[in-house]
């Protein structure tokens, strides 16, 4: 493993990568990682009231500050809130980001999640972090194709649950318990989204709403607060669990075949 490994937390909207993995991002950022947060949309309908193009300025400014508070380059794939399909304006989109980056570790959503626009997402980083090594796959930009295929991981679903209101399958959990202040102050960044999950959501407080799932997180894994992960073990796709060279004891792995799971008996 290079000293410095470089890692890509590509979400769907600003702020869902600060609220599924920030704890881990400030984590490896203390270990000198290279930092990268990229959104697969702008965040352009998270006002009741603003214009798309307003809100969604805004809110890439409010990522960029998040990501400045770990050293992070934050990214923009371009695409549109409620729009995000696995199609070829989005594959390439994902591709550029992979691309740009060259990423050793990926972090992205769940494939499955309460909201579509993630579950695409999913895919999108899935298949981008598979075929961005391919030199014939043309992403509309001239930026050479990644040099490896990286380690992935999906974060929890929002909510902790699957649609069916079902744990998933975690393979490990992070204790984020010593990162928690930045993980709240890079979440802060975020203000638009007071008012917007208060309009939505009925949710008063969206920082005490990320704690507490957090602390939930935490509670299943025998830490004061966490993040946990899945990890892609398709074929191709490196087995090691990075994470855990990298984080060391504050990375529990689960093994729901041979041991007790605490979050998926
Ligand atoms: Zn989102």
């Amino acid at each position: 493993m290079k000293p410095n490994p470089k890692i890509l937390a590509f979400g769907c909207h600003p702020d869902d990568v600060e609220i599924l993995c920030g704890g881990t991002l400030a984590l490896l950022a203390r270990l000198d990682c290279d930092i990268h947060i990229a959104v697969m949309a702008g965040g352009d309908v998270g006002s009741p009231v603003l214009p798309r193009f307003v809100i969604r300025e805004q809110r890439l400014k409010e990522g960029q500050a998040a990501a400045d508070i770990i050293g992070a380059q934050f990214h923009f794939a371009g695409g549109e809130d409620l729009e995000v399909e696995y199609n070829d304006a989005y594959r390439r989109r994902a591709v550029r980001v992979m691309r740009e980056v060259n990423p050793d570790i990926v972090l992205t959503h769940s494939p499955m999640d309460y909201l579509i626009d993630h579950e695409e997402t999913s895919r999108l980083v899935r298949n981008a972090a598979f075929i961005g090594i391919v030199p014939n796959y043309d992403c509309g930009a001239a930026v050479p194709p990644t040099s490896k295929i990286p380690h992935l991981y999906y974060a929890n679903a929002i909510g902790r649950r699957d649609i069916f209101g079902r744990p998933l399958p975690l393979t490990c959990a992070v204790d984020v318990s010593p990162v928690m202040e930045t993980k709240t102050r890079m979440l802060a960044c975020h203000a638009s989204q007071r008012e917007w999950l208060r309009c939505v959501l009925e949710c008063d407080d969206y920082l005490e709403m990320m704690q507490r799932a957090t602390e939930a997180e935490g509670r299943a894994a025998g830490f004061g607060y966490a993040e946990g992960y899945i990890q892609h073990l398709g074929e191709g796709h490196p087995q090691d669990n990075i994470l855990k060279q990298l984080l060391g004891d504050a990375c529990l792995e689960f093994h729901p075949a041979s041991t007790v799971n605490p979050v998926f008996p």
